[in-house]
């Protein structure tokens, strides 16, 4: 091999294919990390629903004691209404008994409105809960997805590689230099065609002394960019 237009076409090729697979390589755990930041995040929006749920349960609770007390209090004051032998002391029981009725109410109709917001809390806890199973559940479909797609891309990249360097040994020795420099230096953006008298990676006239050199099949590095140009394909060169 030396330096023909076909064979820089190939290593140019070669060199996009890999930055493709590499660049996808790295992609896939980038987007695990987003979806594991996005699981945190609908798991954290469970937890608070979750505990909004307890909370509620437990408010109730408390208000239900509450309200087994009043009632027990009202029974006991009705007992001793029936049992006392007074008017005054008959009518400050009335009283009492009422006044404890009045609060009773009061409570039966909080624990009506705290139930009511548990059953939206529990619509909400329970879409939740679903939500991270289902998000989790996506999420380690995807994984194996991305495991697998990185076996396959590390062959590609691996024989692909190998191809590479098998072309780069059979690169002229004396050229071989300015060729690591720029490949170094640019990656897949080493090499590019001449498009319409231009280098297609800047977009600089090549002049007339360059593209005879390409014809003569002769290194020629742009000018501008710095990058080894090629001819395109259809031109009469290489
Ligand atoms: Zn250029």
């Amino acid at each position: 091999m030396n330096l023909t237009t076909d064979a820089l076409r190939k290593l140019h090729r070669i060199h996009q294919q890999l930055a493709d697979l590499r660049s996808e390589l790295e992609r896939g755990p980038l987007q695990i990390k987003a979806g594991n930041a996005n699981l945190d995040r609908i798991r954290e929006i469970n937890e608070a629903a979750q505990e909004n749920l307890t909370q509620a349960k437990v408010a109730c609770a408390a208000k239900q004691l509450q309200l087994q007390t009043a009632e027990d209090r009202i029974t006991d004051l009705k007992r001793k209404r029936n049992e006392c032998g007074t008017n005054k002391e008959f009518q400050s029981l009335i009283e009492q008994i009422a006044a404890d009725e009045m609060a009773t109410s009061v409570l039966s109709d909080e624990i009506l409105e705290i139930m009511e917001k548990i059953d939206e809390h529990q619509k909400t806890a329970d879409e939740a809960q679903t939500q991270v199973e289902s998000v989790q559940e996506d999420l380690e479909k995807f994984k194996q997805r991305v495991e697998g797609k990185r076996q396959t891309l590390e062959t590609d990249i691996g024989r692909i590689s190998d191809e590479l360097t098998e072309k780069e040994t059979a690169l002229p020795a004396n050229f071989k230099t300015d060729y690591d420099r720029v490949v170094k230096a640019r990656g897949d953006e080493a090499l590019a065609a001449v498009e319409g008298e231009m280098c297609s990676g800047c977009y600089q006239m090549v002049t007339s002394q360059m593209l005879n050199d390409l014809y003569m099949s002769r290194p020629v590095f742009c000018k501008s960019c710095g990058r080894l140009l090629y001819l395109p394909e259809d031109s009469k060169g290489g």
